[in-house]
Formats: structure tokens, C-alpha cells, sequence
């Protein structure tokens, strides 16, 4: 059996008390089989991508150590979302829960199921400023800094919001 791996999620919602919703999968997610909770970052609220016609979202990350491989980590990850009832209508639509498998240690992968890095990192705000809650001198795996993506991604104008 390998040992473990840090992984980073993305977490996002726009549907049914996002906030509640995404306190719960933390939980859940420290929950997981084989896995520990090492940090979340905090919660942003975030204007959606894609259609407008839609509640804001609220955005965060997790950061887990888990000795779980990858897909079986991602079938752990779309297992709740489906827990949090979430039902795939639209693209780019709104949802109850969105995980994303954004960094599993410093692996390149590209399978029919996984592209990791998610390909959504670079270009998003609202996961590069939770990431770098977590990890101020954070670099992906293709050299690049998370602060330096950041510098130059659209803005979806990120608001931070208080847990209390
Ligand atoms: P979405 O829920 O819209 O983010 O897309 C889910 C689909 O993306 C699923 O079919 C996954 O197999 C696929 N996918 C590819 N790479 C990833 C990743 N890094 N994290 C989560 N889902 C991924």
C-alpha cells in the first residue's frame, strides 16, 4: 500500500444554504475512509460563471492527507455530492454541491474520469485565493505559483465571508 497524499478539494455551492452545505461536507470529507483533515481555508462568495441567472456562489477548499488513490478518492467526492442531492441539469448551472479534486500531491493525471490539476485551477479565482489560505507559497505542479495565477485571473468578485 503507498503512503499517504495530500489532496486539495474545491468545494462550491449555490443552492440550499451553500454555507451550511459546504460546513457538512467538510465534516464529510474528514470523515472519509483512510483520509485526514489537515486545513480549510475560508468561505467566499463569488458571482457565478456562466449563466447569471443564478444565486452566488460560495466557494472554499479543504486540504486532506489520504491514502486513498485517486479515482477511488473521486468516487468518495461524487458520492456526496449525489448525498447532498444534487442533480446535474446545466452546465455551468447551480448546484448543491460541487466537489473538485484540484491537487493530489504533485501528480499529473489524465484519465476518461480525472484531469488533475483541474484544469479550472489557473483561471479561478475562487479557488486560488482559499488555496492560498492554506498554503501562501503554494506552486502546482507545472512551476507555477498560485499567487502569481491570481495576479492575473478574472475577477468574480470574491467577498469573504465570517463563519460566525
Ligand atoms: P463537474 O461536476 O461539472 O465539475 O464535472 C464532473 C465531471 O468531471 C465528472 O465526470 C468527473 O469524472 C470529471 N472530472 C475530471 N477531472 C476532475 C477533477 N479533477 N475533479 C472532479 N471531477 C473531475
Amino acid at each position: 500500500m503507498s503512503g499517504p497524499v495530500k489532496a486539495w478539494i474545491g468545494l462550491g455551492s449555490n443552492l440550499e444554504d451553500p454555507l451550511a452545505q459546504l460546513a457538512l461536507a467538510i465534516t464529510q470529507l474528514a470523515s472519509l475512509p483512510r483520509t485526514r483533515l489537515l486545513a480549510q481555508s475560508w468561505f467566499y462568495q463569488s458571482s457565478p460563471m456562466g449563466p447569471q441567472d443564478q444565486p452566488d456562489f460560495v466557494n472554499g477548499v479543504a486540504l486532506i492527507s489520504t491514502e486513498l488513490p485517486a479515482e477511488a478518492l473521486l468516487d468518495q467526492l461524487q458520492t456526496l455530492e449525489q448525498d447532498h442531492g444534487r442533480e446535474r441539469i446545466i452546465h455551468w448551472g447551480p448546484r448543491t454541491l460541487d466537489l473538485d479534486l484540484l491537487l493530489y500531491g504533485d501528480q499529473q493525471i489524465t484519465s476518461d474520469r480525472l484531469t488533475v490539476p483541474h484544469p479550472g485551477i489557473a483561471v479561478r479565482d475562487f479557488v486560488l485565493r482559499p488555496l492560498l489560505d492554506i498554503e501562501p507559497d503554494l506552486v502546482l505542479p507545472n512551476g507555477l505559483s498560485a499567487s502569481g495565477l491570481l495576479a492575473t485571473c478574472p475577477d468574480n468578485n470574491l467577498k469573504r465571508l465570517s463563519l460566525g
